[in-house]
């Protein structure tokens, strides 16, 4: 049997609050060792606790701040003040671990607007670098030592000549493997685990921190252009029902980073699921969606879709409309789509952008409580926001976030609650929704 790939996780402890972080503006980074690290949460620094820090997982990466100055402790008075040394520095964490605390800074005058990327806090303690995170997923699929560059260019040669004419083999492997460097397209090169089909090129929201599309008003840019074309259910069918046949712990997830709205092209994604599964009844048919469309997820559920992820930077209507800014549907529809695909025994996760400050918040946490309870939700996707958490809350108008919980509180008093909710960080094969899910896989 192929063994889905799990590491033995070994985090060491931190025996001291490690020091501040600062940037010389030309890439350099030093430590200031008159100055202990602190962490945001909403609009607010403060300390970390030591049993919060883990040393930065691989693949991880720093990030200078340009116009902000970070904010410490006074090694010696214990007062709160900046680094005047130079500009802050974040860590952005690689996928699998979510940020307890983002990194904090005082913002200077005519700072640019940082690009749509996670800022979590970041120290240096014993030559090392640490964070204030914690590893939701198991599964190892987009860990970056698992890629291996020349497998990859071989396989996008190979589907490429298998494959001349689709389009979308074009794309997923000029644009998305081999120019984006999409974690997911470059396992369907490497012919496993989770292959993406993105299919639309228009959206019905309008997301502040869209990471396929940003107005020509905003200075920042999407992190990859949006499909220019509708590919067809055969191009689908053609690639799909190979990598369902042969992948280890398969699945074909529609809707992608390189797309609008899928349930845009619910039509098309209905007549495809119909066909893939004339040809084969194995792995997960999954949708990567904004939910936006009950009665278009119930047409895919009918057609054999076996699981969904709705993205979400909210599940309480004015701040995930704030951000949302949805054409023609509303919070309350997004809800109706997980029901539907529970009412159909689906497997339904929410992809929860988490924001230290709104995510852990008592209100946020009591308007999740009701979320889960009310659609009988099967995972929570711990998700780094990928946004600059000045403009983010700025933007949707969040002045004060009031009273928080933490983040690790906040998993811990959901993981209490609701003991049957799975959390992780991708979206599971169905080895692991149909089999034990924690032991099937235990080493
Ligand atoms: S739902 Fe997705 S594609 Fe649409 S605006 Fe939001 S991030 Fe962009």
């Amino acid at each position: 049997m192929d063994v889905l790939p799990l590491p033995l996780i070994m985090q060491a402890t931190l025996p001291a609050s490690p020091y501040i972080l600062y940037s010389d503006g030309k890439g350099t980074i030093f430590e200031d060792r008159s100055l202990y690290t602190t962490g945001r949460s909403g609009w607010d620094a403060l300390p970390i606790a030591q049993d919060e820090w883990i040393e930065l997982p691989a693949g991880g990466q720093l990030y200078e701040l340009p116009g902000r100055r970070g904010i410490g402790i006074d090694v010696k008075t214990g007062e709160m003040r900046l680094c005047e040394k130079g500009w802050a520095v974040a860590a952005f964490l690689s996928p699998a671990y979510t940020g307890l605390y983002l990194a904090a800074y005082e913002t200077g005058a005519g700072a640019p607007t940082l690009p749509l990327f996670c800022y979590t806090a970041a120290g240096w303690h014993n030559e090392k670098i640490w964070v204030p995170a914690v590893r939701i997923e198991n599964d190892i699929r987009q860990e970056s030592v698992g890629f291996d560059e020349k497998k990859i260019r071989s396989g996008v040669e190979r589907l490429f000549e298998a494959y001349p004419h689709n389009r979308l083999v074009q794309h997923l492997g000029n644009n998305c493997a081999l120019t984006y460097h999409c974690p997911a397209a470059r396992n369907f090169f490497m012919g496993r685990w989770e292959c993406p089909v993105p299919s639309s090129p228009a959206c019905n929201a309008n997301c502040i921190g869209c990471i396929s599309f940003q107005p020509e008003s905003e200075t920042i840019t999407s992190t990859q252009d949006r499909l220019v074309f509708k590919p067809t259910a055969e191009e689908i069918v053609e690639f799909t029902v190979p990598h369902l046949e042969t992948a280890p712990y398969p699945i074909v997830s529609f809707g992608q980073g390189c797309e609008g709205e899928p349930l845009l092209m619910w039509e098309t994604i209905r007549e495809a699921i119909l066909e893939i599964r004339k040809h084969t009844p194995k792995g997960s048919i999954n949708i990567n969606t904004n939910g936006s469309r009950p009665a278009a997820v119930e047409a895919l559920c009918r057609a054999g879709l076996n699981s969904i992820r709705v993205s979400t930077n909210s599940v309480r209507k004015s701040i995930y409309e704030a951000y949302y800014r949805p054409n023609n549907y509303q919070f309350e529809d997004i809800v109706e789509s997980i029901k539907v695909v529970r009412r159909h025994g689906g497997w339904a996760s929410i992809n929860y952008f988490v924001f230290p400050g709104m995510t852990d918040s008592a209100d946020e946490y009591e308007a999740l409580r009701t979320l889960i309870r009310d659609t009988d939700l099967s995972m929570i996707q711990w998700r780094n926001f990928n946004i600059d958490p000045d403009w983010y809350l700025g933007k949707i108008g969040v002045t004060d976030t009031g009273e928080f919980l933490g983040v690790k509180q906040l998993q811990e008093l959901i993981r209490e609650e609701f003991p049957h909710l799975r959390f992780g960080y991708f979206n599971p094969p169905m080895e692991r929704i149909k089999g034990n899910y924690e032991h099937d896989f235990a080493h």
